[in-house]
């Protein structure tokens, strides 16, 4: 099956570089025929943004900071007077302190706390308020999503906190933009090997530890989440909303982890 994306438009908010999860979701959308357009956050990501944009044929390629309301207006602007129209959304961006990104969540800052949830959860909600405008025959939004929104995973803290928001107002957005066809989805990603994940502490032990226990007996690849990711922003689910789908090799499903792991 090809060319099932052509002649849709696409933002592509989140790509850091070629291991970003967003980049893996858009290079299939591309391969199946979308126009994409991306952001990028502040300048020292701009000059491994541009050249991933160029090589996908992108002509539009934005900076873009979601704590910031006119740069996130500026975006829209932009879109609207080269396209008119949007088709759908990927939002993949999350942050939080990386110095409590291990240790104990109850000793998340306000502060902290505060910018977790406004980086990783609301800027959807302030995209989509913003996307639904340019949606007039319907579209598809996405954000990413981890199981640490819904059981405690060692040190992903108050971004499991703010993932489970996030997750919430998936379902909340998905029935308030349903009447006029625009689809809210989560994808909830395995653990991936990213700049983000980087921050998150022994993060090679939880690679190790997904690996030995997930059904499937690995991890997932950023060409797994891509052709979810593609699945979710295309017709090809124009019948699902307000769902939190899992691309995680299964884990999610296993209720005793193995007793005979080797030592991770
Ligand atoms: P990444 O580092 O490649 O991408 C994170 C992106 O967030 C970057 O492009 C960064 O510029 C952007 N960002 C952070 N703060 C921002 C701000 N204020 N304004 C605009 N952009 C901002 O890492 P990734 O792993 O590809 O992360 C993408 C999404 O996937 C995140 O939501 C992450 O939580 C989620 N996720 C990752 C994993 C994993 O194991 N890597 C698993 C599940 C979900």
């Amino acid at each position: 099956m090809s060319g099932l994306m052509a002649g849709k438009r696409g933002l592509i908010m989140g790509v850091a570089n070629d291991k970003s999860i967003a980049w893996g979701i858009a290079k299939v959308c591309r391969d199946q025929g979308a126009d994409l357009a991306f952001t990028y956050q502040g300048d020292a990501l701009k000059k491994r943004v541009e050249p991933l944009a160029e090589s996908v044929g992108s002509e539009i390629v934005l900076p873009c900071d979601v704590t910031d309301a006119a740069s996130m207006d500026a975006v829209f602007d932009e879109l609207r007077a080269r396209w008119g129209k949007l088709d759908f959304l990927l939002h993949a961006i999350a942050y939080a302190d990386k110095s409590e990104l291990k240790g104990r969540y109850v000793d998340t800052s306000p502060e902290n706390f505060e910018m977790s949830m406004n980086i990783s959860c609301y800027s959807f909600t302030a995209l989509a308020q913003r996307a639904e405008k340019m949606m007039p025959d319907g579209g598809s939004l996405l954000t990413l999503t981890y199981y640490g929104a819904e059981r405690v995973m060692p040190h992903y803290n108050v971004m499991g906190v703010a993932k489970a928001a996030l997750e919430a107002s998936v379902r909340y957005m998905a029935a308030d933009l349903g009447k006029q066809g625009v689809r809210v989805n989560a994808l909830s990603a395995g653990p991936i090997k990213t700049l983000a994940a980087s921050g998150i502490g022994d993060f090679r032990y939880i690679l190790k530890w997904n690996e030995l226990n997930a059904p499937l007996r690995r991890n997932v690849s950023q060409e797994d989440v891509g052709k979810a990711g593609f699945y979710l922003l295309s017709d090809l689910s124009s019948g699902v909303t307000g769902e939190c789908h899992h691309v995680d090799c299964g884990y999610h499903v296993v209720g005793m982890k193995a007793e005979d792991a080797p030592d991770i």
